[in-house]
């Protein structure tokens, strides 16, 4: 009888390891999945997830006509961010972007890092009258009206692109953008630039 008992200690026991051993795997598992579509640092999508969301985007849009706009968000200045205060406090202004830029985006809208100091925002359910300028302009006005800590202010300039039909691929969308993104830096800064329309902080 107590052999038994021993028996039925050690199997109780070792069930217990293993739904341990399966919930640290699962765990695991996930935290790995998170590390493949994500930045670490703020949390957003990464720019592999962002490769394969525009890849998706422009072949629906191929398809249905649904029309989407890409946003590159680039901060200002950021460089000088650095020198000053710091490379830690750079990245939390990072962070702090990323979440100012989710804050002001829809749940539907696809916000990731791009590379370094700019992120990218797509915006597959483009609604009337919310254009992708609108959005755009909520996106840089919030992040202007924001305080950063240590920082006090940050800004950035935004160049829109929308999806066109004649687009032989997503990198003609992607340079649309930049392009509208380099013309907001040389404009001044703080700025939204648009194929369609240009607004300004001033
Ligand atoms: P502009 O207004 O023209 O965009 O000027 P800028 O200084 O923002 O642009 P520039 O490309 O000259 O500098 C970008 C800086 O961003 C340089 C780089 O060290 C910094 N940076 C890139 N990635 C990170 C990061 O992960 N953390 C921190 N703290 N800094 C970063
Ligand atoms: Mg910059
Ligand atoms: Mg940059």
């Amino acid at each position: 009888l107590g052999k038994e008992r021993e028996l039925q200690e050690a199997n109780t026991s070792l069930e217990a390891t293993v739904a341990q051993r399966t919930a640290a795997l699962t765990q695991a598992n996930a935290d790995l999945l998170k590390l493949a579509t994500h930045d670490a640092l703020t949390g957003v999508f990464n720019r592999r997830r962002f490769d394969e969301k525009l890849a998706e985007c422009s072949l629906l849009f191929q398809r249905t006509g649904r029309t989407f706009a890409l946003l590159f968000i680039d901060a200002d200045h950021f460089k000088r961010i650095n020198d000053t205060y710091g490379h830690a406090t750079g990245d939390d202004v990072l962070v702090q972007l990323a979440q100012l830029i989710q804050r002001n985006t829809r749940a539907t809208d696809f916000v990731a890092r791009f590379g370094g100091e700019e992120f990218a925002v797509l915006l597959p359910e483009l609604e009337e009258p919310e254009s992708p300028e609108v959005v755009a302009e909520k996106i840089r006005a919030a992040i202007a009206q924001a305080q950063f800590a240590a920082v006090d202010q940050v800004t950035v300039s935004i160049g829109v692109g929308v999806a066109e039909l004649s687009d032989s691929n997503a990198s003609a969308l992607i340079k649309r953008a930049d392009e509208r993104l380099y013309q907001a830096k040389a404009a001044g800064r703080n700025r939204v630039f648009s194929t369609t329309q240009t607004l300004s902080a001033d």
